[in-house]
């Protein structure tokens, strides 16, 4: 895991800014990472991946989001793929898609709709079977890494039930409408994806189809949550040490900001969060490495905790700074917009609330 960290910090060099405005990732540093495995390091070996634990996972990603949420949001997105493929998929769609993922492949997971943000139940993309082949219709919007993707992997209605679609970025009937001036994490290549009758054999079906909608939901973003909330934690980790360095050198009323006791309060409060966060976050991927019980309560509470804790973190970290780094560009000024919408995907704050309340209300 350091030899890769160290790889990724010369990767990324000081270039994040200069993606964040320009709204892209470079494809070869994309593809770089894929080819090492590091996008999907969950992928077990006998599939040609690095078979990280959560753990070591998450600590990579972690330092892969404190240097660009951009790029750990790809990764996010392409570990999830390989999960539900890991998950979902029978051993022969195990065996053609993880090693593609594992070597350089990029994939995107699309659930969100116009009408089915929060309430995923309300999806109206819809698959039918026609003898040998299957057809798929509907709008997908926001997928993260759409921009870079080979692969989509579509949740979709089928009958009373849901599948997932494997569905190949050049099939026909497919049309990739990038989002313009998103908030945050610029680079992510977020985008719409329109599927027009997209005409695809029956084995597009990860593990056959028919599978409840809200088990492979909560499938995918069980692996989701885990990996945003160590990228979480890699955005506090980054507005730590920005605000510590800028609280060390600035000098105002003769003495530097971290000797007035309101901005030493503020560093308490912003080494605390990234504390809290990692702690919420080692325990989430320890119970996923054990494949315990309490492991999507775990992700959800670990994303709930390090979302929020980012979000008001990065802003803290803007306070210290002020003037210095209250400009498009600057560090901070990037986790602020990029913290704030780790509070709405993988399932906003809200949901992620009403999810720990019924946990809460069932626990005798
Ligand atoms: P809505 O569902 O319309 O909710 C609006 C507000 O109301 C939110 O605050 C919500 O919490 C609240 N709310 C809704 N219902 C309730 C309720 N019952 N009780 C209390 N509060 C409620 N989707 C994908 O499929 N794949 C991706 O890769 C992906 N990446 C994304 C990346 C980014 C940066 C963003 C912004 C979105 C992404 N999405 C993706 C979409 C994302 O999952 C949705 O935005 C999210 O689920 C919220 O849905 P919504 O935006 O439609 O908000």
């Amino acid at each position: 895991v350091a030899a890769a960290a160290s790889a990724v910090t010369e990767l990324v060099g000081d270039r994040a800014s200069d993606w964040d405005r320009a709204g892209r990732l470079p494809e070869d540093v994309v593809r770089r990472l894929g080819a090492a495995g590091q996008l999907t390091a969950q992928i077990p070996a006998r599939y040609g991946g690095p078979e990280w634990s959560s753990a070591d996972s998450g600590e990579f990603t972690a330092h892969v989001g404190s240097l660009c949420s951009s790029l750990r949001s790809v990764m996010t997105s392409q570990g999830m793929a390989a999960w539900t493929v890991e998950r979902l998929g029978d051993p022969e769609q195990a065996s053609d898609l993880l090693p593609r993922l594992a070597s350089g492949g990029t994939a995107a997971v699309a659930f969100s709709e116009p009408q089915a943000g929060s309430d995923l139940s309300a999806i109206a993309t819809t698959v039918t079977v026609d003898g040998d082949t299957l057809s798929l219709t509907g709008r997908k919007k926001w997928v993260t890494a759409a921009a870079y993707a080979d692969l989509f992997l579509v949740v979709a209605r089928m009958g009373e039930d849901g599948a997932v679609v494997v569905v190949p970025r050049d099939a026909p009937g497919v049309q990739v409408r990038p989002v313009a001036d998103p908030l945050g994490c610029r680079a992510a290549g977020h985008a719409e994806v329109l599927l027009d009758d997209v005409r695809l054999p029956l084995g597009s079906l990860l593990g056959g189809g028919r599978q409840p909608l809200s088990l492979l939901v909560t499938t995918a973003l069980a692996y989701g949550r885990i990996s945003v909330a160590w990228g979480c934690v890699g955005i506090l980790r980054a507005c730590v040490s920005a605000a510590v360095d800028h609280a060390r050198s600035r000098h105002q009323f003769g003495r530097p900001l971290g000797q007035h006791q309101l901005v030493a309060r503020h560093l308490a409060d912003l080494w605390t969060a990234e504390q809290v966060a990692t702690r919420a976050c080692e325990y989430a991927s320890r119970r996923w490495d054990e494949n315990a019980p309490d492991l999507v309560t775990a992700a959800v509470m670990a994303k709930y905790v390090s979302a929020g804790h980012a979000a008001r973190g990065a802003a803290t970290a803007v306070q210290v700074l002020a003037s210095a780094g209250a400009r498009d560009g600057h560090l901070v000024a990037r986790a602020y917009r990029d913290a704030k919408l780790m509070e709405i995907i993988e399932g906003s704050d809200e949901m992620c609330q009403l999810i720990l309340a019924d946990h809460a209300l069932s626990r005798r």
